[in-house]
């Protein structure tokens, strides 16, 4: 059994990622589905323009055992018990981007931005202890299907963590 959650700012490429996995023997589930499935979706937030979610409340429900193998595309899945972790990275530049091509507001922009920028999602992992395995790639100049081949081979060699480089930090660079 093996559930993986991939994670990361919005915009670096979770759910490219994600349905790379179609062909795969991996289940595609998003965060937003299962808030859906389990009644933890809160009210709409007109800031995000998203559907709020009760990550805290979905992680105490969410059944992982009734799951074989799967993915979970989220930027809060490393909250869910899950048994490995991606979090994927994107150039802060870049990744203003790709974000200004999906339309977000110029706030919204800002706001994810600057979340890649200080890490905050390895913050938030880091806060809250998490123990599972976590493989950290970047995608600014990586095409989807290498990243889909790197998760499948760290998968495959048991979650190695062997030879994982430093973390990434934009604001060393
Ligand atoms: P997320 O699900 O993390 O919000 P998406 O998968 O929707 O991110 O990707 C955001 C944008 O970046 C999309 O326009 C997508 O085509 C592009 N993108 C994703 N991964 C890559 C990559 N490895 N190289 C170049 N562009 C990418
Ligand atoms: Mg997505």
């Amino acid at each position: 059994m093996s559930i993986i959650a991939i994670t990361g700012t919005p915009g670096v490429g979770k759910t490219t990622i994600g349905e790379l996995f179609s062909g795969s023997d991996f289940t595609i589930l998003s965060v937003k589905d299962l808030a859906k499935q389990y009644g933890c979706e809160g009210d709409f937030d007109e800031a995000t323009q998203s559907m709020d979610i009760d990550i805290h409340r979905l992680a105490e429900q969410f059944e992982s055992d009734l799951l074989d193998e799967a993915i979970i595309d989220g930027h809060l899945s490393h909250f869910l018990e899950v048994d490995a972790i991606v979090i994927l990275r994107c150039n802060p530049s870049m990744l203003q981007e790709r974000l200004a091509k999906r339309g977000y507001s110029e706030q919204k922009i800002k706001a994810n931005v600057e979340w890649e920028m200080i890490s905050g999602t390895w913050s938030e992992m880091i806060e809250f202890e998490l123990e599972q395995p976590i493989l950290e790639l970047d995608t600014t100049n990586f095409d989807p299907a290498d990243i889909y081949e790197q998760i499948i081979k760290w998968v495959n060699e048991g979650y190695s963590q062997d030879s994982i480089p430093a973390k990434i930090d934009w604001l060393a660079k």
